[in-house]
């Protein structure tokens, strides 16, 4: 194993197998990211690993990729559990468990999570997966059925334990780490470390090593740094936006691995923006020939790792764009240092995912300077900026060239034709833009672009992921309640909203995290789409989107919060229609039968909740 002096930068440092470097080399990955080079060795060796990280750095690949080199693949016991606190992060967990299997025959893993039909799961479970990712209640739920053995375990994740506690899961954690042998490895990723998860960390882990991915601090006056919130599906729409309207000299883009900056930059030239990309598959002579293309202007888009682009200086480099987030501040710093050389000012523009607002927060601490929010340009102003430049041109054209040819031509046209001289200008105008049409459309969809400049920045140390945003507020603005009495504000339930009473409340211990986890996770309802939960002694209620199908509301009844079925119901004139907008009061009256329940459209997820990665 290598040395721990020995600084890891490349991934062949590490103690994997063959198919696995095999993997990571296909996958385009160049250089482990810092908390990879941290954790992995000592994941390898058997330890225990408290890791401060948080998504986007890597993380996953840092736990993923030992448990992988360690798995005895003939053998089809769970020999590996990771708990995460929501579904979408189990089934991405479990997806990239999957990728970086891809030359590891036999191998099985699957995501469990609730809401998601219990046969599917049992028949997996039954079959063999040696890597289970999954919810803690869902997890439980198995454990206490006895349909999930952990017998054979070896390793226990906790991703994002923060998370799990925020959502109130830290207990059902605990549980699970007491149903699991004495002799395993435990691994806790968080990004915060608050007093909960070190006692968790203290009860379960054996003598950890402890990873902090240190933040340095730098301050980088002369860049104007934006950024720009994206999901994935846009960013290559909200690139050629950002490259269409910005007064750029060249830029210097910037994504993960060598196969994105291939890729980006063809897709880029089929978009007809000439761009080369840079990386550390290339040859030394390759590099040196893009660089010099840049610095002498042929060129002005570059598209590279941050291996390849180490200690660029190019000076007309006026933009650094982060397509892909950094994985650190430190190298976003360097990123960013590419341009603003030699005195010059330049500008930086981060793409965010909204998983990523957290490093973004991160990012803003080290830099210790805020990150301004940018909206994305629109069509319209796109089109007004290509009607603009044409007009310029236009003008310039007059001034520079002799037209004396194409004045006769014109002139010949009019005479033939008998046609009027704007007509012919509109038709020749409408020739020029036709393999550039003025008139600007892409993929991103309209409301996404203004829904972008409605959305308040969240606050990402609060919550990382803006679709619980929401929830926090709420709980926040919620003035106190008095002790053991039922919330007499007659608050209405806001449009497009139920209420509905579920049978825990204070007494048996419920909080709204735990609620709003429970419902969350099992009914695959977005937690921005929960809205209030109020806590009364014996119940609670909590208002949630209309029209929610039947089959869900029936999983709900059954669900638990502190070891008691919520019991679900609809409450009496409650409902989201104007004249149902009065909500029930103190001690809300349930309607009983449930085909009273008028089941409509649920918000489609993204991802089909039926989807197991176990197949393979
Ligand atoms: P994570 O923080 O685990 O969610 O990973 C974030 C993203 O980074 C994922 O899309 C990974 O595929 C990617 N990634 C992880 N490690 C590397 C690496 N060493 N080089 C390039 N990309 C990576």
């Amino acid at each position: 194993m290598s040395s721990p002096i020995e600084p890891i930068d490349r991934f062949d440092q590490f103690e994997l197998s063959a198919a696995l470097l095999e993997t990571i080399q296909e996958l385009g990955y160049e250089a482990p990211s810092p908390i990879q080079a941290a954790t992995i060795p000592p994941m390898l060796a058997g330890r225990d690993v408290v890791g401060q990280a948080q998504t986007g750095t890597g993380k996953t690949a840092s736990f993923a990729l030992p448990i992988l080199e360690k798995l005895d693949l003939s053998d089809r016991q769970t020999q590996a559990l990771v708990l995460t606190p929501t579904r979408e992060l189990a089934i991405q967990v479990a997806e990239a468990f999957q990728g970086y299997a891809r030359h590891l025959p036999g191998f099985h893993v699957l995501p469990i999570y609730g809401g998601q039909s219990m046969s599917i799961q049992l028949r997996h479970l039954r079959r063999g997966v040696q890597v289970v990712v999954g919810t803690p209640g869902r997890v439980m739920d198995h454990l206490r059925r006895e349909t999930l053995s952990l017998a054979g375990l070896r390793t226990v994740v906790l991703d994002e334990a923060d998370e799990m506690l925020r959502m109130g899961f830290i207990e059902d954690v605990d549980w699970i780490l007491e149903q699991t042998p004495a002799e395993k490895q435990v691994a806790l990723f968080s990004a915060t470390m608050p007093d909960p998860i070190r006692r968790v960390a203290h009860r379960h882990l054996r003598d950890p090593h402890e990873v902090k991915i240190e933040a340095r601090t730098a301050t980088v006056a002369t860049i104007r740094q934006r950024y720009c919130q994206v999901s994935v599906q846009h960013k290559l729409d909200a690139l050629t936006r950002v490259l269409e309207v910005e007064d750029m000299d060249a830029a210097l883009i910037f994504v993960r691995t060598k196969i994105a900056a291939a890729e980006l930059a063809e897709r880029l030239e089929a978009r007809g923006y000439p761009s080369a990309a840079l990386h550390g598959d290339m040859t030394q002579v390759l590099r040196e020939r893009t660089i010099e293309q840049l610095r002498n202007g042929h060129l002005d888009v570059v598209i590279a790792t941050d291996v390849a682009a180490r200690g660029l200086d190019v000076q007309r480099i006026s933009h650094v764009i982060n397509y892909d987030i950094p994985y650190d501040t430190e190298a976003y710093i360097h990123r960013i240092g590419r341009t603003g050389r030699a005195g010059r000012t330049g500008d930086a523009i981060l793409f965010v995912v909204p998983r990523e607002l957290r490093m973004l927060h991160t990012i803003e601490k080290a830099t210790r300077q805020p990150i301004e929010r940018m909206q994305l340009p629109t069509r319209e102003a796109i089109t007004g900026h290509r009607l603009a430049q044409f007009k310029q041109q236009v003008g310039e054209v007059l001034e520079s060239q002799d037209l004396s040819f194409f004045q006769e031509v014109v002139a010949e046209i009019e005479r033939e034709q008998e046609l009027d001289i704007h007509d012919i200008a509109a038709a020749l105008t409408w020739l020029a833009q036709r393999d550039r049409p003025f008139r600007f459309e892409d993929d991103i969809p309209l409301d996404a672009e203004h829904s972008s400049a409605r959305a308040e920045r969240s606050r990402p140390e609060r919550d990382a992921r803006p679709e619980r945003e929401g929830r926090s507020e709420r709980r926040r603005d919620r003035p106190p309640r008095e002790g053991g009495r039922e919330s007499s504000r007659g608050d209405t339930v806001e449009a497009g909203k139920v209420r509905y009473r579920i049978e825990v409340g204070r007494d048996h211990g419920a909080t709204p995290q735990n609620i709003m986890g429970a419902i969350a996770n099992e009914a695959g309802i977005e937690g921005r789409y929960i809205g209030r939960i109020e806590i009364y002694d014996e119940h609670s209620t909590v208002d949630l989107p209309d029209g929610m199908p039947k089959e869900i509301f029936q999983h709900l009844k059954k669900v638990r919060v502190r070891q008691r079925m919520l019991n679900i119901s609809m409450v009496e004139g409650a409902g989201a229609g104007p004249e149902k907008k009065r909500a029930a009061r103190a001690a809300p009256r349930a309607k009983t039968p449930d085909d009273e329940h008028k089941p409509a459209a649920r918000k489609p997820s993204k991802r089909s909740p039926a989807r197991s990665t176990a197949d393979s």
